[in-house]
């Protein structure tokens, strides 16, 4: 049986010293505000290569978090328009609802799954003040082309890092960053599945905007940046001592996580030869630090049977798009919390229709490769 993800093996790898982390924390007492915490800011910080990092409760108040500041800043006010990819996880999109902004959708190219940077001046309005990049499946939706559009435009870019921690940009113009510093600011998630995952829910916000920072700080603390004190009807968001001190010990095992993900990867790209079975090109997905490898496939639930048949298991990121959601059903009435495209959004429906991601992460053996490709060239 291959696992699409054995979280029980991958904390195993590291698992002694995990162990030690967690129970340093309870002997210690402090499991709020403390040291871990900090330790773990200031490496994240260094790692993503971005001035300040806020460490809070998990992705989806991360990204939510950022736009709060913004608006709190006087930078984004009610009905403000954030450009997003259409083909996303929801929470990029719940993060702008949440905070009374309306999400421009926009549709990925089809052979990088990232937001079309062609079709984003298009969708730019008066009331347009950022755009959001999700780096989906851990490949980079940042271009040049998009910083230069939202240097022209003046807008905020905001980054949805969850599923990319450890990607490089190799930029026409500068020495390759991480993504996570790309941007005006950036949200990450540490959900277990993720490739830097907690033992719960976590998440952290990078930026270089130090009132930015100071703003997210204190809202995701009450909205407190003195005890008792209280500058904005904030939230609690805060990251706990346990999740910091795990992330740190798995932070340092991040680069050689991805390193294996990106050779099972170049095998499957490589080996896949079943002409049903449509793998990413090397050309569009060199940065990718492979959260998610996504096959596509016409035949993609009579695939994912197959492969279940054969003992292997699969996960469809995601089979609804968000624009087909129920919380968003009234996305085609002029009352709609969503911006679409006049044309819709074909490519989008097209990605989820025949999305199917393969197991790809390093709890994998060099055997389990190997049968998967086997098994995926037969069917
Ligand atoms: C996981 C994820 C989130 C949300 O992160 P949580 O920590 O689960 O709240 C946001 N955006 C994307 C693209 C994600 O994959």
């Amino acid at each position: 049986m291959i696992k699409y993800l054995d979280l029980k093996s991958i904390t195993a790898m590291h698992g002694e010293e995990i162990s030690q982390a967690v129970q340093r924390v309870a002997a210690s007492g402090r499991y709020l505000l403390g040291k871990e915490v900090k330790h773990f800011e200031r490496e994240f910080a260094g790692y993503i290569g971005s001035p300040h990092c806020i460490a809070c409760s998990n992705g989806l108040d991360a990204l939510s978090l950022i736009l709060r500041a913004y608006k709190e800043l006087g930078m984004m006010t009610d009905g403000d328009e954030v450009i997003v990819p259409a083909n996303t996880y929801i929470a990029s999109i719940l993060s702008i609802t949440d905070n009374a902004l309306r999400p421009v959708l926009v549709e990925p190219d089809i052979h990088t799954m990232q937001i079309d940077d062609s079709l984003i001046e298009n969708a730019i309005t008066p009331r347009t003040r950022a755009i959001m990049l999700v780096h989906l499946y851990g490949n980079c939706a940042f271009t040049d082309r998009i910083e230069q559009i939202a240097k022209n435009h003046n807008l905020k870019i905001i980054e949805d890092n969850a599923q990319a921690h450890g990607c490089r940009f190799a930029g026409s113009s500068s020495a390759p960053r991480r993504t996570g510093s790309l941007g005006d600011a950036a949200a990450h998630s540490f959900y277990p599945g993720k490739n830097l995952g907690a033992l719960g829910d976590a998440g952290a916000v990078t930026t270089a905007d130090e009132a930015l920072a100071t703003t997210i700080r204190a809202i995701a603390n009450y909205g407190s940046s003195k005890k008792y004190v209280f500058d904005f009807c904030g939230r609690n968001c805060r990251m706990d001592e346990v999740q910091a001190a795990v992330l740190g010990v798995k932070l340092k095992y991040l680069d050689a996580d991805n390193a294996r993900r990106g050779d099972i990867a170049s095998r499957l790209m490589l080996e896949i030869s079943n002409p049903r079975i449509t793998v990413p090109s090397p050309r569009f997905w060199n940065s990718s630090v492979w959260h998610i490898f996504p096959v596509l496939c016409p035949d993609r639930n009579e695939l994912q049977h197959f492969l279940a048949q054969n003992g292997i298991e699969t996960i469809i990121h995601y089979p609804i798009p968000p624009h087909r959601q129920r919380c968003y059903a009234s996305c085609s009435a002029e009352s709609s919390p969503l911006k679409l495209p006049p044309c819709g959004l074909p490519v989008t429906e097209r990605i989820h229709a025949e999305e199917l991601s393969l197991p790809c992460n390093q709890a994998m053996t060099d055997d389990d490769v190997t049968r998967l490709i086997a098994t995926l060239n037969d069917f």
